[in-house]
């Protein structure tokens, strides 16, 4: 069995949305997460007023550290209400309009202009639209993919990617066996292969 006990499983767009709606969000953490505090320099690489992507952010509040750090930051999240709610939870007053080349999409952009947060999928981005990044904070991402489109996701950030970008990945180790996800449960050897 190991990590092809997940391997057919799929959550689609809706059931995500539902997340947010119902407020079945265990996955936000309120404090941001220990392991960007942790590694950070990892991320930045003595580097400042980086562009930072967030795929898949949810309202994450590590954009929001980010931020004030200096950087600017680019996300995407299917949930326009995540996005609203980031904003209004860190009272950042912001304007939206629709995405040339992605029907449906929206972009909603702080006054200030260092965070740009795309409400579309993930697979609708290419880099022609949000450019490249210096920086990728990938967790909940990865992980939430549907398994089945995990190598299309990881090629897809891999165009998103400047020649001496980081990519800070957070994973989850459990046996899939005794749980469905999201979380899923990606093997470091899957990592590695998908990578390349
Ligand atoms: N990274 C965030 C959220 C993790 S949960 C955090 O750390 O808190 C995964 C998020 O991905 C959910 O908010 C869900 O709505 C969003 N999502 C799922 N599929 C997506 C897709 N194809 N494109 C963009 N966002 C997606």
């Amino acid at each position: 069995a190991g990590a092809g006990a997940q391997k057919d499983r799929v959550v689609t767009e809706e059931e995500w949305l539902q997340k947010w709606e119902t407020g079945n969000i265990g996955f936000h953490k309120e404090h941001g997460h220990p392991l960007l505090q942790k590694h950070l320099d990892v991320l930045l690489n003595g580097r400042s007023g980086l562009r930072i992507f967030f795929p898949l952010c949810g309202k994450a509040v590590e954009m929001k550290w980010l931020l004030d750090m200096g950087h600017s930051v680019v996300g995407v999240e299917v949930s326009e209400q995540a996005l609203k709610e980031f904003f209004a939870e860190h009272s950042l007053p912001y304007c939206e309009e629709p995405v040339p080349g992605i029907l449906g999409a929206k972009k909603l952009q702080s006054t200030s202009g260092n965070i740009s947060l795309y409400c579309c999928s993930i697979y609708d981005l290419s880099s022609s639209v949000v450019g490249k990044f210096d920086a990728v904070w990938d967790r909940g991402a990865l992980v939430a993919v549907n398994p089945r489109d995990r190598q299309r996701y990881v090629s897809l950030m891999i165009t998103l990617m400047e020649k001496n970008s980081s990519y800070l990945l957070v994973t989850v180790s459990y046996d899939p066996n005794k749980h469905k996800g999201p979380p899923f449960y990606v093997p470091e050897s899957e990592i590695k292969s998908l990578f390349g």
